[in-house]
């Protein structure tokens, strides 16, 4: 099944099937946590099904059942590999002779390449061969929430499918079905700019009450209470992407107080009178400065630099805003 907030971008493939005119190669682009994954699995069913209902895999035929049990013939996944940071060109190779080989099952070989902004050069250089080349009948799908990560190369050879976050009441209802309440659902979505899959992961891996130590010493640094080498160490446990991001989501909320009293920007709802707080503190040049540094150890997540360092280099910095 498609989430909800997917229909019409689900409408205008199958309309694409039905008229012939599927390119070779799709971008499933937009926000993390919008479930452009779990639509490209469905996407590809799809494709798999040889009687599909009601324009749905009919999950019961020869090719569904393949496809379930992931060992369909005609279907390959790329994903990061475990402990990876990047997707290689070998995994890319692979895939070439994949492509070169005639579908077997379904009217298409299917490729869908996972988080497709971590192929390295040489990688992409590789993939970009197939792009320009496809043998016979394929489909290559490539999803990633950082299209401005890839070569423009690969990008002018996808048709791209872009994913929006959903409107509030059709994100909460949702939720709700999940078994979120609806004014824990209003916060999580908040927090994850409505992409209803992120806030539900958060609500289900206790990172709500991870955040919510996270922000109180942080503002203990802020104030001077706290030491930042200590602080890394016991952050050091946590996911630092995610940590990043809450710290950006954080510090863009303060500078957005400081130059609007207009709350509806605002992405940490429940905890605005606290931002409003420091933000009054502290100079709006240096809560960019620090928006900076936050960002800058965010990108470096993606290198091979040291986790700790980098964030005990960050938290000193941030200890050392001045406030006024
Ligand atoms: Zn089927």
């Amino acid at each position: 099944m498609i989430y909800p907030w997917q229909q019409s971008q689900w409408t205008s493939l199958l309309a694409r099937i039905k008229q012939g005119s599927l390119p070779h190669a799709l971008f499933f682009s937009g926000a993390a946590g919008l479930g452009k994954l779990d639509f490209a699995g469905e996407f590809s069913n799809y494709l798999c099904c040889e009687k599909p209902i009601k324009c749905q895999p009919c999950q019961h035929c020869n090719g569904c059942r393949l496809f379930l049990a992931g060992s369909h013939p005609d279907m390959v996944v790329v994903t990061l590999m475990e402990k990876k940071k990047q997707i290689g060109v070998d995994q890319i190779r692979e895939l070439g002779e994949f492509l070169s080989l005639t579908a077997q099952k379904a009217k298409q070989k299917i490729v869908i390449i996972e988080c497709a902004d971590r192929m390295n050069v040489n990688a992409a250089n590789s993939l970009l061969k197939n792009l320009e080349e496809p043998s016979g009948s394929t489909l290559i799908i490539l999803v990633s929430h950082r299209i401005q990560a890839l070569p423009a190369t690969i990008i002018s050879r996808c048709q791209i499918i872009q994913f929006y976050p959903p409107e509030l009441k059709i994100a909460t209802q949702w939720l709700s079905t999940q078994g979120t309440l609806e004014l824990e659902a209003e916060v999580l979505l908040s927090l994850t700019r409505r992409a209803p899959l992120a806030a539900l992961a958060m609500s289900n891996s206790g990172q709500v009450t991870t955040r919510s130590d996270c922000f109180r010493a942080l503002i203990a640094l802020f104030e001077q209470q706290s030491n930042p080498v200590k602080l890394a160490a016991t952050w050091s446990k946590y996911g630092q992407v995610q940590l990043f991001i809450w710290l950006q989501s954080w510090l863009s909320d303060m500078i957005k107080l400081k130059m609007t009293t207009d709350h509806r920007f605002i992405s940490n709802i429940d905890l605005i009178d606290a931002l409003q707080t420091i933000s009054d503190k502290i100079a709006i040049r240096e809560l960019f400065k620090s928006y900076d540094l936050i960002s800058e150890s965010l990108r470096l997540t993606e290198t091979q630099a040291n986790s700790v360092l980098v964030l005990e280099t960050l938290l000193i910095n941030l200890s050392c805003m001045r406030t006024r």
